[in-house]
């Protein structure tokens, strides 16, 4: 079963992806942690794709869908994926149909995550990620901090602030061409009636796990 991820920066979508990822089996296909694999490793990949990213501009799908048009083919996810970053945009949407299309496979389920917009950019400012970037842990200074300041309860390694998470100007730069690229993709997907939405917000008191078992209970 092919699961897609949906929402804007900071609502959660990696905490949602990671608890389905754990509960499935499926792994986590991630493009933003890809990408920043690839740039800690230097690799050829990662530099190019760094020049857009600290710009908070997007990777231009002559990398992009490429990347995740091998990691679909790996052997691990064979019996189902947890899209999370990718598809972007209505034209990545149309390619990441053609890629599952040549193994007879679809997007099963889109959950679109909301969070009202003050609420994000207090997250995004706020979330610390894991330097280990094979753990890749996320916490958040108010909401779920680490046990230990500064260090992740996981593998001991030490959290810092992704540098797109640094500043206000790129956040918002990166907030507003998901509205206006990526957005639009709830509606294409709901055309095809497989749309779930999921309300994430402290004001309602309900966070990524909450999330993640409902809709965990929707796919078994
Ligand atoms: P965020 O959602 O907080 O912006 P991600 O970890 O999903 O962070 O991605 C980090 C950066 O990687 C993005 O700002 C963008 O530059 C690039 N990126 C990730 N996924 C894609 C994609 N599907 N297409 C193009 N660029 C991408
Ligand atoms: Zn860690």
């Amino acid at each position: 079963m092919i699961l897609l991820m949906l929402g804007a920066q900071g609502t959660g979508k990696g905490t949602v992806a990671g608890i389905l990822s754990q509960k499935t089996g499926w792994p986590q296909i991630s493009t933003g942690d890809i990408f920043r694999k690839n740039i800690s490793e230097k690799t050829e990949l990662g530099i190019e794709a760094n020049k857009y990213i600290a710009a908070g501009n997007l990777v231009p799908d002559e990398i992009t869908v490429p990347m995740v048009k091998a990691r679909l083919q790996e052997a691990d996810a064979k019996e189902g994926a947890i899209l999370d970053g990718f598809p972007r945009t209505i034209a990545q949407a149309e390619k990441l149909d053609e890629i599952l299309a040549e193994s007879n496979r679809k997007v099963d389920l889109v959950i679109n995550l909301t969070t009202p917009r003050d609420e994000i950019i207090t997250r995004i400012l706020n979330r610390r990620v894991c330097s280990n970037q094979d753990c890749k842990a996320t916490y958040n200074l108010t909401m779920h901090p680490s046990k230990v300041e500064g260090i992740c309860d996981k593998c001991g390694a030490k959290l810092v602030q992704r540098e797109d998470d640094s500043n206000r100007e790129s956040i918002e730069r990166r907030l507003a061409i998901y509205d206006e690229k990526t957005k639009p993709l709830v509606d294409y997907y709901s055309a095809k009636g497989i749309v779930t939405n999921q309300e994430v917000s402290e004001r309602i008191n309900r966070l990524g796990k909450d999330v993640a078992e409902d809709v965990y209970k929707m796919i078994v």
